[in-house]
């Protein structure tokens, strides 16, 4: 049930004022399920839009904040260091590509983005390059809602159209076309070969999701593409920035999907899952060249300082999360799950509104032939005890790893039996 003072005061992501959707008050989260205000028990397929990834109310989480808050909740990072940032530093250090060197952290995915593509303008401007100020990318991609992250989100499903000439104008190829398990077909990478061709002189860098494409339609590619671009970047002179916001720790079967290709990037932008999803923490990191580069230019320093830079808080969560991720057997974990997803959702490729059924690590997506109703499902799938919010044609589940076997059997069976539904209604 909607509350009043929500409904007519409080904006909910992507909703209009005047005709909002239905929101449902939570009373409490904890491992993968959802208690609402009336007392409903939902199973959490989404991990709050993929990021809490051992669930709600962690034990040993809320632990880890409960010793920070201790000590201290935040502090000032300039001039200023402390244990939590320095623990978390060296293990992410540890897991990500081993070029990668130097971390900077920040406070949600879009502003990690943010801080890459300006690392990229700063490296070239360091080396007397000011011209290579512009970006490339791939359709279907999705980088963040803050400016310059917008500006490389697909210009088609983004919101391009909305924020016009106020956006800078980038440099858009077709989005990789070779699924990750098809045959690579050598004349996916020909567009993105003579775009850079024509355009390296104006291109700071080349941004991209590695393997999965999230937000801009759940797609999942060839990790050949990864290598020809990194070759292309390398041969043309720009920097290779992965955007592993949604990717990172575990939910594509690697622990970095970079790791499906072999290919390191200059920067890798990390967040969601990083903190477990107890708060919001991004780091962007990238290669002791980069950083060196960039601190020999004109300013001398990178351009960038978030006041709530390495909170203290999250970079504790964010420790303790990475740390109880890897000390268990993840992988076998996520295998556990992708095969349950393929079990329960394979299937519905029989029925004719079904474009696509895919799966990934712990992703499983349907993709319909039409545009789901939003409200309406979501409606259904409350009723039936499970949350899933779809968005375009994609019904999705993304759950967190510690869902039981039987819980994902009850989420998958109540959504397929939705799925069923649906025949007649587009
Ligand atoms: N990059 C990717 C790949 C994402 O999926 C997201 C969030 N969905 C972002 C960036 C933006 O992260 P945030 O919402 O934390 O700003």
């Amino acid at each position: 049930m909607t509350d009043n003072f929500d409904l007519e005061h409080i904006w909910h992501p992507y909703t209009s004022m005047t005709q909002p959707l239905p929101t449902f008050k939570v009373k409490r989260a904890y491992g993968a399920k959802i208690e609402l205000d009336d007392g409903k028990t939902l199973i959490d397929g989404m991990s709050s839009w993929w990021c809490a990834i051992h669930g709600y109310n962690n034990p040993e989480l809320n632990q880890a904040v409960t010793d920070q808050l201790q000590n201290m909740s935040h502090i000032m990072f300039g001039g200023l260091t402390h244990d939590p940032a320095i623990e978390l530093g060296k293990i992410l250090l540890k897991i990500t590509p081993p070029s990668l060197d130097k971390i900077f952290y920040a406070d949600s995915g879009s502003v990690a983005v943010e801080v890459a593509l300006k690392m990229a303008v700063q490296f070239w401007a360091a080396q007397g390059q000011p011209q290579k100020t512009n970006f490339i990318t791939t359709r279907s991609g999705y980088h963040g809602d803050t400016w310059n992250a917008m500006s490389v989100c697909d210009p088609v499903t983004g919101m391009h159209q909305i924020f016009g000439s106020s956006l800078p104008n980038r440099l858009f190829v077709a989005a990789p076309q070779t699924k990750f398990h098809e045959e690579w077909n050598p004349q996916d990478i020909a567009e993105l070969e003579q775009a850079i061709q024509q355009n390296h002189e104006k291109l700071a860098a080349l941004i991209i999701e590695p393997i999965v494409q999230g937000a801009g339609g759940m797609r999942f590619y060839h990790p050949e593409y990864l290598r020809q671009a990194k070759a292309l970047c390398e041969k043309y002179h720009l920097l290779l920035i992965f955007d592993e916001i949604a990717t990172g720790f575990g939910r594509t079967g690697k622990l970095f999907a970079w790791e499906h290709a072999q290919v390191e990037p200059d920067i890798m932008c990390l967040g969601k899952g990083l903190t477990g999803g107890y708060m919001t923490l991004s780091a962007t990191l990238t290669t002791k060249h980069v950083a060196e580069t960039i601190s020999r230019g004109e300013a001398g320093v990178f351009m960038h300082g978030p006041t709530f830079m390495a909170n203290p808080l999250a970079c504790a969560v964010a420790l303790r999360s990475t740390q109880l991720l890897i000390e268990q057997d993840w992988e076998a974990n996520i295998k556990r799950i992708e095969q349950q997803l393929s079990q329960h959702l394979v299937p519905l490729n029989q029925l004719d509104y079904v474009a696509d059924v895919r799966v990934l690590g712990a992703i499983g997506v349907v993709e319909l032939t039409f545009n789901v109703d939003m409200k309406t499902l979501q409606q259904q799938f409350v009723d039936r005890g499970i949350w899933i919010r779809p968005f375009g044609k994609l019904v999705y589940v993304m759950p967190p790893y510690v869902i039981t076997q039987q819980e994902l059997s009850d989420l998958l069976e109540q959504l397929v039996e939705v799925v069923k539904t649906l025949q007649g209604a587009h």
